[in-house]
Parts: C-alpha cells; structure tokens; sequence
C-alpha cells in the first residue's frame, strides 16, 4: 500500500471514530476513609477502562452533606471525558468501578456516608429516563456541588433539559 493510500485510510477511521465518540461528564464524591486518595484511584480505574477516555478533571472542593446531615463533609469534583460506550454500558462501568473501590450499595441511610460515589450528570445532549439511568442526573438541578465542578469544566455548557450551567447555578443563588 503507498503510503498516501494509508494516510487516507487512517483519516477515515479517524472520522468514523469521532462521529461515534460522546462526551460526558461524571460527578465524584466521597466522604469516608481518605477521600483524596479514593478520588484518584476512581479516577486512575476510569482512565484505564477500554473505550474511555479522560480528559478533565475539575477541582476537588470540600462541600457540606445534604439530605443526611450527620456525617463527615464530601470531597467533590467533576472529570469530563470521551467514550465510544453507550450511556448504559458508562454506568455500569462506574458502578464497577465504585464496587472495586469498596462501596456496598444499598448499605445505610440514603445520602449517607461513601466511600466513593459516581454518577453521571450529562451524557452529551442525551435525556435519558429507563430504570436505573436517569440523565442528566436527576439532582443535577439542585446540587451546587456538582454543577459547581461542571461549570469550572465547561462554563458554556448546555445542559439538556436543564438549560445553561450558568443559569442553573445562579438560580441556586
Ligand atoms: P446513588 O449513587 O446512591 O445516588 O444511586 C445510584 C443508583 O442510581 C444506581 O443504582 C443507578 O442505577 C441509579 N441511577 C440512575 N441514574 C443515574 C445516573 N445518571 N448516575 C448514577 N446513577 C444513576
């Protein structure tokens, strides 16, 4: 083959990958054990899975629990990536990820204390409402501590659904 003909062939793989990759962003949090070092090897485990591809991280920032309030403060934060997987399959990566990491589903209070907490907030402009996946997620609206992180990673973004980042926040205010 010449090699102009490979260039070729590489260009249009290239495309074809691109058109089928979709962007989305993933709330962390934790608040038990050594939150920090949890947040990054959730982060090392999701880098490493086959067909994602991370490419943000936002800043990690202490927040106050909600919902449950007797229990240590969250570490929370935001990681943007790239992914040829479906919604679906991306949540069932996270949650694997979050069983790897020690968390027991279904153990204590609702909004209680984890070990490592991964939901997906936006899976490009995709609303999704099936059993078991809901996106955006569906506290998104309400919850500072994850649009904070989102907006830090994309301050343009739309939301689908909800509207601009932005916007969300300021009606926090
Ligand atoms: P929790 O992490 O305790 O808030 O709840 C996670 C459960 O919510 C999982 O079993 C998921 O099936 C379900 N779920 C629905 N939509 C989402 C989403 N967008 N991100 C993460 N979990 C979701």
């Amino acid at each position: 083959m010449s090699v102009r003909r490979r260039t070729e062939r590489t260009r249009y793989r290239r495309r074809t990958r691109i058109a089928d990759v979709t962007t989305a962003f993933v709330g962390i949090g934790s608040n038990l054990g050594d939150p920090e070092s949890q947040i990054g090897s959730a982060l090392e485990l999701l880098a490493a899975e086959d067909g994602i591809e991370l490419l943000a991280v936002s800043t990690l920032r202490e927040t106050e629990p909600v919902g449950y309030l007797d229990q240590p403060s969250f570490l929370n934060g935001a990681a943007r990536l790239e992914t040829e997987l479906p919604a679906r399959e991306l949540l069932e990566r996270l949650l694997a990820i979050e069983g790897r990491l020690g968390r027991v589903r279904g153990e204590g209070p609702r909004f209680g204390p984890r070990t490592i907490d991964l939901d997906l907030l936006v899976y490009g402009d995709e609303t999704i409402d099936e059993p078991g996946l809901t996106v955006p997620h569906p506290r998104l609206a309400e919850r500072r501590f994850a649009l904070e992180p989102l907006a830090e990673l994309d301050p343009d973004l739309e939301i689908r659904g909800l509207g601009p980042v932005q916007a969300l926040l300021a009606e926090l205010e």
